[in-house]
């Protein structure tokens, strides 16, 4: 039997990956990264790391397209609510390769979503079936995400930087479209550069698109408007402070995602 850990390069998928060896030895063990191509270069360093304390079988898969890319193809600019690149980028990606590899009855596959995350269980057991999926995060001791970063540090493996600069995830760069109005000043604080790439990409999907989408939403009076990366830095800029709500991060929430089967997650 194998056990597979959909491996992320988020401390809850290596917590996961270190409870599962605990558990069946490393040599029953497989960790599978899906890879978007847009990831921190820390999170490579991370990844590479830890696979070789953990000493088990490592697979990298990738769809060869960025979350940038596969918008286009879908001609939909992902955002909070509907995001296609979990499902091209990861869930399809894993999915594929371990049915081309592993049948049912010959593995069992671990997800890193944990006991705060409950809820999140039921889509991807209905979505995986008939093979067996299991969330040993959700599991006693229950951990928060300080405690799996403290034991990260018991390795002597430095922590993935994004999580010392302040992002909740360690994925996409810390560019995920599912992110708020929070998440994208955090990031035109920490990465400029990335703000602004991704700020020039979303005019040009509306180009590409011929109409005027965009990542991010609000609330104002009651109705709903599209909210731009140039308004939302513009308005941080000049300090209107008042129009904009720090504290949604949003979140990646690639378990629970709409049209796609939520297999896999892009990770914490
Ligand atoms: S982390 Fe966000 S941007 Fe990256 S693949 Fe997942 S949903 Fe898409």
């Amino acid at each position: 039997m194998k056990h597979i850990v959909s491996y992320s390069g988020g401390i809850g998928s290596w917590m996961t990956a270190k409870r599962v060896i605990e558990k069946y030895g490393k040599e029953n063990v497989l960790l599978l990264f899906t890879d978007t191509l847009i990831e921190d270069e820390d999170l490579y360093r991370f990844i590479d790391e830890t696979v070789k304390e953990m000493g088990t079988e490592y697979i990298v898969t990738s769809d060869g397209r960025t979350p940038w890319e596969v918008f286009k193809d879908v001609r939909w600019l992902g955002n909070s609510r509907v995001a296609q690149c979990s499902y091209h980028l990861k869930q399809k990606q894993a999915a594929e390769w371990i049915k081309a590899n592993y049948s049912p009855d010959e593995c069992i596959l671990y997800l890193g979503i944990d006991w705060t995350e409950d809820h999140r269980r039921k889509a991807p057991t209905k979505n995986w079936a008939p093979y067996r999926v299991e969330f040993p995060m959700c599991e006693a001791p229950y951990l928060s995400k300080q405690d799996m970063l403290q034991a990260l540090d018991e390795t002597g493996i430095k922590r993935p930087r994004l999580y010392d600069l302040g992002f909740s995830h360690n994925n996409c760069g810390g560019m995920c479209v599912k992110g708020g109005q929070g998440h994208f000043i955090h990031l035109l604080k920490t990465f400029p550069d990335r703000y602004k790439w991704i700020e020039g990409y979303e005019k040009e999907m509306q180009q590409f698109l011929g109409q005027d989408v965009t990542i991010l939403k609000r609330t104002k009076n009651k109705v709903q408007e599209n909210l731009s990366l140039e308004t939302l830095r513009k308005e941080y800029e000049a300090e209107q402070l008042e129009q904009i709500d720090l504290f949604d991060f949003g979140g990646c929430g690639c378990y629970v995602d709409g049209e796609e089967k939520a297999l896999i997650s892009c990770g914490g």
